[in-house]
Formats: structure tokens, C-alpha cells, sequence
């Protein structure tokens, strides 16, 4: 049996392809902020930060940047066999297999995060939004994992945040009781 692939080298080439085709943490984080804010409005850019940070840690989502972004630039160099070379340089609109990846990693962050790549699919903010428009350069599959690792940063901070909320009130409900027995 072949030895498997170190965690650490996967993770590293995935964060590297990402900052190769021109976006960061930052950006990202961006766009999580902007998704989240509304429901919690205490929220802060760190925390948005450090949840994308969290969600590129995943090893499915690690695979997904690899194929993506990898197919993207063999793309963009003419390197694909015709006519999988064609779809993926026109972003075919019934292509979708760009957008079966990205949504496949967003399952482990349960169906906020699958409803929320839905939205940033079709409504395309901030760097996704870039991205969409620079051109000769090729981007295909990096748009979709975008808001796919977006979606999951931004459902994980609502799940997070729930269970702040539950801890208070529990915590409330035993500090009541405790009082009332000391009263
Ligand atoms: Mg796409």
C-alpha cells in the first residue's frame, strides 16, 4: 500500500493555490462578515477571519481547492483535452460540475451552508464577484469554491453563535435556581 499523503502538504498546497490565483483569507472573511453581520450584529472580522482559517483546516475542502483550481489553470495554459477545454474556458452555464465540487465540501457545515452557496452562487459579492470578471484569466471552478468555503465559514459562526446563546441561557436558568435556593 502507498504511504498516504502527509495532512500538512495538503493543506499547504491548497492554501497556496488560493493565494496563486489571487485571493486571500481576508477576502473571504469579507465576505462572511457581510453574510453574518446582520444576524449578529456584536461580530467582528477576526472571528470571520478565523472562521475561513477554520473551514481551509477541512480535508474536503483542501481536495476540492486542489481539482478546482488546478482544472482552472490547466484551463487557462490549453492544457485540457477538447471538449472538456472548451466548457471549462467558456464556464458552460449547464456545465455545473464546478459547482457539484464547491457544493459537495459545504455538507459537513450542515444546510445553512447549503442554502448560503446557493445565495452567494447566484448573487456573486465581493472577491467572488472579481473573480467573475477578470479576464483572460480562468476561473471556472475558484468562483464556486469561493462561496462554497464563504458559505461554510458563515454557517459555522451562526451554529457557534446558537450555542453561545444556549450556554447563556442555561447558565441564567442555573443561576436562578441557585438563588432561589439560597433565598
Ligand atoms: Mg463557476
Amino acid at each position: 500500500m502507498k504511504k498516504p499523503v502527509p495532512c500538512e502538504a495538503v493543506e499547504k498546497a491548497a492554501r497556496e493555490k488560493l493565494t496563486e490565483r489571487g485571493v486571500t483569507v481576508q477576502d473571504i472573511a469579507n465576505i462572511v462578515y457581510d453574510l453574518q453581520v446582520k444576524y449578529n450584529p456584536e461580530l467582528t472580522i477576526e472571528e470571520c477571519y478565523e472562521s475561513v482559517d477554520a473551514v481551509l483546516r477541512k480535508r474536503e475542502i483542501q481536495h476540492a481547492i486542489l481539482v478546482g483550481v488546478e482544472l482552472d489553470t490547466l484551463a487557462e495554459q490549453k492544457k485540457l483535452s477538447e471538449p472538456l477545454q472548451s466548457l471549462v474556458e467558456s464556464d458552460e452555464g449547464l456545465f455545473g460540475v464546478d459547482e457539484t465540487i464547491a457544493l459537495g465540501s459545504v455538507f459537513g457545515f450542515g444546510s445553512i451552508a447549503v442554502t448560503t452557496f446557493g445565495y452567494l452562487d447566484k448573487q456573486k459579492v465581493g472577491i467572488i464577484d472579481e473573480l467573475d470578471k477578470r479576464k483572460p484569466k480562468i476561473d471556472t471552478f475558484l468562483d464556486d469554491l469561493v462561496a462554497s468555503i464563504a458559505a461554510s465559514a458563515a454557517a459555522r459562526l451562526a451554529h457557534r453563535q446558537r450555542d453561545r446563546e444556549e450556554n447563556r441561557r442555561l447558565e441564567d436558568i442555573k443561576q436562578r435556581e441557585n438563588e432561589e435556593l439560597i433565598g
